[in-house]
């Protein structure tokens, strides 16, 4: 820990950095159901500002939640950008279309964009550069899948899907890398606080080696994977656990709001 002047206490290494807690609502929610759940959601929000509140929804949602946010302290993120600025992308979005709209934070790498649409650690190098040359924040994720995890290179997998993500990225000030262990993602399986802070920690690690110790101790890394109003205290107590990206819970504003008030 180059960046402290002897050795840090927990809090002091999580004040350096913007704990920040997202809702991916993945599929779900119409524009009016949309509406009525960020109002719901930002009245929990209101006045909780010791994390920023990120509601990331499906594209022809954006319009109503962005108008539902206005004067909160909820913001309003994208599932996905495309790498292109404009052009003969089918169903693609690009990163410019999302800011007109109001939106400030997006997705990348979800695993499953990963996993059901053919999306490659580079194209979510490419999507991750598109976003930050707009200037959205970009919450890329990372993370082993089941079969990995019990063969024992979880910390290969993570490593190398971080390194190629990054590929290029010279600022990280608009990074947040999210680390969601592919077998806990809307299973009900979570990984233990210990688990979700050795990984974090290993991105912590990677991210000193390719850019500087004060770079990684500024990065936002989010546990995300059946995070919810019960377990969320315990692993956002973990020092290199800065907030969650949250599916299922998300979609509720009694449990999101408990994960919200986890983190203050
Ligand atoms: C997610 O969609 O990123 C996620 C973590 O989902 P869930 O919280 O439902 O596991």
């Amino acid at each position: 820990m180059l960046f402290f002047k002897g050795t840090p206490t927990k809090k002091e290494m999580k004040d350096t950095r913007r704990t920040v807690i997202a809702g991916n609502w993945k599929m779900n929610k119409t524009p009016s159901e949309a509406k009525a759940l960020v109002a719901a959601i930002a009245e929990k929000a209101a006045g909780k500002d010791a994390c920023d509140v990120v509601l990331c929804v499906p594209y022809v949602d954006i319009p109503a939640a962005v108008e539902a946010a206005k004067g909160t302290n909820v913001k309003i993120g994208a599932e996905n950008v495309h790498f292109k600025e404009s052009g003969a992308y089918t169903g693609e979005i690009s990163a410019q279309m999302l800011v007109e709209c109001g939106v400030s934070h997006v997705i990348v790498g979800h695993s499953e964009r990963r996993q059901y649409f053919g999306e490659t650690n580079e194209t979510v190098n490419l999507r991750a550069k598109a976003g930050l040359a707009a200037g959205l924040k970009v919450i890329i994720c990372v993370g082993e899948v089941l079969e990995e995890r019990q063969s024992g290179i979880t910390a290969e997998i993570v490593s190398m899907q971080t390194k190629l993500a990054l590929a290029g990225i010279e600022d990280l000030s608009n990074v947040i890398i999210a680390y969601e262990p592919v077998w806990a993602i809307g299973t009900g399986l979570t990984a233990t606080p210990e688990q979700a802070d050795e990984v974090c920690g290993i991105i912590r690690g990677v991210v000193a080696g390719l850019y500087d110790e004060k770079t990684a101790e500024a990065l936002t890394i989010q546990y995300g994977g059946s995070m919810n109003d019960k377990n969320a205290a315990e692993l956002l107590a973990k020092v290199n656990v800065d907030g969650g990206l949250i599916g299922g819970a998300s979609l509720k504003a009694d449990a999101f709001g408990a994960i919200i008030d986890a983190a203050q």
